[in-house]
């Protein structure tokens, strides 16, 4: 794309700066398949000391390192108990069964946040007619509910009553990044209430490509064979994962700039008359603006959008999503607003 848009789509969209690409030209190789590539050990001991796990495996993408988390710790005909709107059930193309083999078992919960006795109802008896609930997939920040933080008191809570069943607990972690930044609550003290953890860093952080899943050494030694299976066994990917450590050294912290971005953009949006924003929702890089009241169709909206330069998604009937991240500045976020301003209190004009 030439012109320059303000493009709120994703946080995926942010392109490695000059110094990331520095780091990925002068990156050390060798062939990972071998667990020869030094960078690639790099990145993977560094997530692992940031997880507080013993060790971490580097992959092509977020869904992949999902999937590989959970085809490393079901066996075909289990059941894997989530969020209804969580990214594994809606946006991972049906992996969990064609790759996996597992019955997914989706449970409403409130801003993406399930609840431990919520997830105990669900819980299936020891019985010969019914498949066992061996997995517990959370999401945090949930990316469908807004980027909402999931409450660490019930991440715990959880554990403690589905531990005595035997039942692991997945983290899908793409973007535990903004949940530590937002509540300042380490990531290791998060990581510790799950078996095994997926983070991306080719959302907020600015990487071109990859995710890392750790978890304990049997875990991540079966995981290894599982990323091969799937065909994401890669050779001199040192270089990116170059990009990957420079991303967490430089752009972690700054992603509270992300954070306050949003927030003006919520409040902005929401002092315009016939859309509204769930500013309570509005917790850390992610806005979702309901556009039902001013009768335009999200299509419509976003096309017109395009035209005054601020690119955002559809996200559901009536709902757009706007999403901040290293690629745009306060200055940008008031130029989004402006344009919004033009389209929903001039809905005519061209
Ligand atoms: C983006 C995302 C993923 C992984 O996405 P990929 O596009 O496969 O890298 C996984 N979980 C959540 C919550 C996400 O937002």
């Amino acid at each position: 794309m030439n012109q320059k848009f303000i493009d709120l789509r994703s946080d995926t969209v942010t392109k490695p700066s000059k110094a990331m690409r520095q780091a990925i030209a002068e990156a050390e190789v060798g062939d990972d398949v071998f667990e020869d590539d030094p960078t690639v050990k790099k990145l993977e001991e560094m997530v692992a000391e940031l997880l507080g796990k013993q060790k971490a495996l580097f992959l092509p993408s977020g869904t992949m390192a999902n999937e590989v988390a959970i085809k490393s710790q079901t066996k075909s005909g289990d059941e894997v108990m989530l969020e209804e709107d969580s990214h594994i059930y809606n946006y991972e193309v049906g992996a969990p069964s064609v790759l996996c083999g597992v019955q997914l078992h989706a449970i409403k919960g409130k801003r993406g946040v399930l609840t431990a006795p919520q997830i105990m109802d669900h819980i299936r008896p020891e019985d010969i007619h019914i498949p066992q609930t061996t997995l517990i997939c959370l999401e945090n920040t949930h990316n469908r509910a807004g980027g909402t933080i999931f409450p660490i008191e019930e991440i715990k809570k959880i554990r403690e009553t589905t531990k005595p069943f035997g039942i692991k607990m997945h983290l899908d972690g793409a973007r535990l990044w903004n949940a530590t930044i937002a509540t300042g609550i380490p990531l290791d003290q998060y990581a510790r209430h799950f078996d095994s953890v997926s983070v991306c860093l080719s959302k907020g952080l600015g990487a071109p490509i990859g995710s890392v899943i750790c978890g304990n050494s049997d875990f991540i030694r079966i995981a290894r064979r599982n990323r091969k299976m799937f065909g994401g066994g890669m050779r001199q990917v040192g270089i990116i994962a170059a990009a990957g450590i420079y991303a967490i050294e430089n752009n972690f912290n700054r992603l509270v700039e992300d954070h306050r971005n949003a927030k003006v953009l919520a409040q902005g949006l929401s002092k315009i008359p016939k859309i509204s924003v769930d500013l309570e929702s509005v917790q850390t890089n992610i806005v979702v603006i309901e556009i039902k009241e001013s009768g335009m169709e999200v299509a419509d909206v976003l096309e017109k959008l395009k035209e005054k330069g601020v690119l955002a998604v559809p996200f559901g009937k009536n709902r757009i999503r706007c999403v901040t991240h290293l690629d745009v500045n306060l200055d940008d976020i008031y130029q989004a607003l402006e344009a919004f301003k033009r389209v929903f209190e001039n809905p005519k004009e061209d």
